[in-house]
């Protein structure tokens, strides 16, 4: 039987792009339906570190930190060469700060500054040295009310304990808790509360990161009477006349057809597991390890073709790509854990398999893929090894075996972790060549005990510089590995999700073959093409789009815009 809804924006899926959207459309007076496939809603997006890139935002002025839209424009000017859209960068660049004044003034969602986060290219015009970036405050689960139950869990793999912790403070408390007195203070309350949370409400309740940004989004959308459909698919687009008018979602009762009379969001994560046209459009990645959501599979880039928009394939890379190791747990699945931490700190290395080093292990998550990609032969597979030893993995941790106290014996027995006392036999257990390895390790160790990186120039960059270790002089990024034991992990190459997606315009519209917006239809977070075109110029440039575009689409849909386009606020 089909049911029948009729509201004036119905959003397609509940991450960054959707909430966004959904939350400012509703916030302008519009009748708002959230359709999400899950049973639980937040997407990627809550799965995600919540660092959010948006240049000139209203926390870093308060902070001291002015700048004018001509150094960030300058930047990805710089980064994004030939795949710069002068319309969605500016576009993006002008409603960003609005976009963070919006809701800090209006909604649940607020914001703590990332004062010292740099730009990953610090050697490129225009970049910045922090202030760039926010990430959504922390935020007690309780203010959800029973919607925590339609909130989605934390990925497994970067949690303690089902635990999210927060890059800054909070993870330097947790990655010294040996050292310092004041950080073991702080980590064993935070402990202590979720293990009583765990015994209250079977989830952790102190949200951090991307689930704080989620919890705030839909404490809003509720606030502002936003309809959140769980378990509904969009199947299917209603075009009538030339425009979208309204879809047909899926659901356990039957199909639900939804009149929508200004329009649709597409906003369904992308497409990391449509397994076709990741064969398609990623080539070179014979595996491919994505820490998306399972949900996101293309739906919307789909439905768009089908209303005649086009996914554009020319970005400079068709996804956010991230390294990652596969974590045999002891219940016989397979984690997924990514790599953006440990790279970048003194004493550690990435080889391939013949036991050379192929590029700056400091630089961004990206960057360390991309040169992987680069360096392994072709018809051999695409991985490396990140080798280090006994005392770096116990003080920083290498992978999902995390620093001491926690013991390190468990990744060990399952084989997530290859050791050797010394490196031919590390190289021999990992299937490294023993020789190559020797080589490598004894030509670093020669200049690292200076402080230098020669070859690759770790520690050159101030992005390098903070992903770095201070403490460790004279180079906070490079230290000789020596003594043994040794480790290893292997790593291969994963994502966040997709860059490649519909063709927009700077209002969120999405595209047809010849360029034309497609009436009702629009497009935010990764179901559009990232505006970054295929480059990744600063950690937070997925979700710090998503969040604008979504805003955009939002005011756009309630009328909130100018003849030229330009949301008004
Ligand atoms: C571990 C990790 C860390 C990350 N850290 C960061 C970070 O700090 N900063 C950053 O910028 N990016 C980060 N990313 C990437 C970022 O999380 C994503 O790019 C972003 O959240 C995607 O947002 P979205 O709104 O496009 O999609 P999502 O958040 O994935 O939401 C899409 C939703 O649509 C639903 N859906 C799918 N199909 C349908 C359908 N047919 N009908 C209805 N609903 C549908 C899905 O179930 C999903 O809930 C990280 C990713 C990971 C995995």
């Amino acid at each position: 039987m089909t049911q029948t809804l009729s509201c004036d924006l119905l959003v397609i899926g509940s991450g960054a792009g959707g909430l966004s959207a959904a939350v400012t459309a509703a916030f302008h007076g519009l009748k708002v339906i959230v359709a999400e496939k899950e049973p639980v809603f937040g997407g990627t997006t809550a799965w995600s570190g919540g660092w959010t890139w948006v240049p000139r935002n209203p926390l870093a002025i308060r902070a001291g930190i002015a700048e004018d839209q001509e150094a960030p424009r300058t930047y990805l000017r710089n980064v994004l060469g030939n795949n710069f859209n002068e319309e969605k960068v500016d576009a993006f660049l002008e409603a960003a700060p609005r976009m963070v004044a919006f809701f800090e003034e209006k909604t649940a969602v607020q914001f703590e500054p990332g004062l010292k986060i740099p730009d990953t290219y610090g050697n490129m015009p225009g970049a910045g040295t922090g202030g760039r970036s926010v990430i959504a405050a922390p935020y007690d689960a309780r203010k959800l009310g029973n919607l925590v139950h339609r909130l989605r869990t934390p990925l497994r793999e970067t949690t303690f304990l089902g635990m999210t912790i927060q890059a800054g403070p909070d993870l330097a408390a947790f990655m010294n808790v040996t050292r310092s007195p004041r950080a073991f203070v702080h980590a064993a309350r935070r402990v202590g509360r979720h293990l009583v949370d765990l015994a209250f409400y079977r989830r952790g309740m102190q949200l951090r990161n991307g689930l704080a940004l989620v919890g705030r989004l839909l404490r809003s959308a509720a606030d502002l009477g936003v309809i959140l459909l769980s378990s509904s698919p969009a199947v299917r687009l209603l075009k009538e006349d030339g425009a979208v008018r309204g879809a047909v979602l899926r659901s356990e009762d039957g199909e639900i057809e939804v009149r929508a009379g200004r329009g649709i969001v597409l906003a369904s994560g992308g497409f990391p597991h449509d397994h076709e046209r990741r064969r398609r459009m990623f080539p070179a990645h014979e595996q491919h390890f994505t820490l998306a959501v399972p949900s996101a599979t293309g739906d919307g880039a789909r439905l768009g073709e089908s209303v005649g928009g086009v996914v554009d394939e020319s970005l400079a890379a068709p996804g956010a790509w991230c390294p990652v190791s596969l974590v045999p747990f002891p219940d016989g699945t397979t984690g997924r854990f990514p790599h953006i931490i440990e790279r970048g700190k003194p004493g550690i290395i990435g080889v391939l398999a013949n036991g050379r080093r192929f590029c700056n292990e400091g630089n961004g998550y990206h960057d360390y893929v991309e040169a992987m990609l680069r360096a392994v032969p072709p018809g051999q597979e695409v991985a490396s090894w990140l080798v280090c030893t006994h005392a770096f993995q116990r003080r920083y941790g290498l992978g999902i075996a995390r620093p001491a106290p926690l013991p390190v014996g468990p990744y060990i027995k399952s084989g997530y972790l290859k050791t050797g006392r010394t490196l031919a036999e590390l190289a021999r257990n990992a299937g490294i060549d023993p020789a190559g390895l020797e080589r490598t390790v004894a030509e670093f160790n020669r200049h690292a005990a200076r402080g230098e990186d020669p070859e690759f120039g770790r520690g050159s960059t101030i992005y390098n510089r903070y992903q770095g270790d201070a403490g460790n002089e004279p180079n906070p990024c490079v230290a000789p590995l020596a003594p043994g034991p040794f480790y290893a992990v292997r790593v291969v190459p994963g994502s966040f999700g997709t860059f490649a997606g519909l063709k927009t315009d700077g209002s969120a519209r999405v595209l047809d073959a010849a360029g034309a917006p497609i009436p009702g239809l629009y497009a935010a977070g990764t179901d559009m093409a990232s505006v970054m075109g295929g480059h990744y110029p600063a950690g937070g440039i997925n979700i710090g789009p998503a969040m604008t575009f979504g805003y955009i689409a939002g005011m756009h849909t309630a009328g909130q815009a100018g003849d030229d386009g330009q949301v008004l606020v």
